[in-house]
């Protein structure tokens, strides 16, 4: 409980410079990268290097305010479902040599922090396969987004032991701290698949569980542009059947397709704020990390959910005020 306990997320606050990882991985356990046509053309992966490989672009979006760490441990369970129109981009199964390099500088672009869900068996090879994706996991953070727990071998734990919960997940979030310096206490269950007893051990050794209401299937399909259509009918749905106008966003960062289809779905939420700030409606807010979605269990039970939108008002109305100057100036309106 205690490792739990002590893990702060906000991974700006940590500085760098983890012992590399000894773990080896079951055989037969990597996921293998997909590669599909598209008809967007990328510059092939940077070979990592990351002192010198990533100076940081401005970004285009407005800045984020400096935030202050903030604690994840010990929350309800994070599901998107919100009235506001809050988006967290989430990236599950990396860090994956060829695609994540990409959708950082993507992200940087953009001015978006978002959270990665490590699954760490790339990452636990002692190869230099192994150790490049290591030095990933710390380009994650270095860049300021936020590491969550997406376990070892990304195996379903419904049915899962206590040992093998312990293995999966704080086996995971200890080799995590090692390579990266941050103990991850956001745990997303593979496949979303959960359990009484998966619960029960996310609440009690201080994880908090984050799941996403508007996912695109990109796993199921094989173009950038399947992957945009599929996330916003979904979004769509959320709207009409629930009453949700933003959300968790979930994406998976070891395809190329989904790196592809990222910037243009940033691009449709960026061109429909342009119509929402004419039509003097709210605007979409890329949010920095889960705290916008976060409320702390304060004694609740295992599978309670967080209320959605329990957000300063004020708060708000500060990021929308800013946005709307940046999206007046970036729309020409
Ligand atoms: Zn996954």
């Amino acid at each position: 409980m205690d490792r739990a306990k002590k893990g702060l997320l906000c991974a700006s606050a940590f500085a760098l410079g983890g012992v590399a990882a000894q773990f080896v991985p079951p055989a037969g356990s990597l996921h293998s990268t997909a590669s599909a046509a598209s008809e967007i053309h990328l510059a092939p992966a940077p070979r990592l290097h990351p002192k010198e490989r990533y100076a940081i672009p401005q970004p285009i979006h407005p800045a984020t305010p400096e935030l202050e760490p903030f604690d994840f441990t010990d929350g309800k369970i994070m599901t998107g479902a919100t009235s506001r129109r809050m988006i967290l981009f989430t990236f599950d199964d990396g860090p994956d040599e060829n695609n994540t390099p990409i959708l950082l500088d993507q992200l940087d672009r953009y001015g978006i922090k978002a959270v990665f869900f490590l699954t760490t068996n790339r990452m636990a090879e002692r190869t230099p396969w192994g150790r490049r994706h290591r030095e990933l996991a710390r380009e994650i953070v270095r860049r300021g987004h936020t590491i969550g727990n997406h376990t070892m071998n990304h195996p379903r734990l419904g049915k899962a032991s206590e040992a093998r919960l312990l293995e999966e997940i704080d086996g995971t979030a200890r080799f995590i701290e090692d390579v990266t310096g941050v103990y991850p206490v956001l745990f997303r269950p593979p496949g979303g698949i959960r359990s009484e007893r998966l619960d029960r051990f996310v609440k009690e050794r201080g994880y908090t569980m984050v799941l996403w209401n508007i996912g695109a299937g990109d796993f199921q399909v094989d173009t950038a542009s399947l992957v945009e259509n599929t996330l916003f009918r979904v979004f769509e749905r959320r709207k009409r059947e629930d009453g949700h106008q933003g959300g968790i966003v979930l994406l998976h960062d070891t395809y190329r397709h989904t790196i592809e289809a990222f910037p243009r779905i940033v691009e449709r939420f960026l061109a429909e704020n342009c119509r929402l700030l004419e039509a003097g409606e709210e605007l979409y807010d890329f949010v920095e990390d889960p705290r916008y979605f976060f409320s702390p269990r304060d004694g609740a039970g295992p599978d309670e959910e967080a209320a959605p939108g329990d957000i300063p008002p004020a708060v708000l109305a500060e990021r929308q005020a800013r946005l709307r100057e940046a999206t007046r100036a970036r729309c020409g309106l």
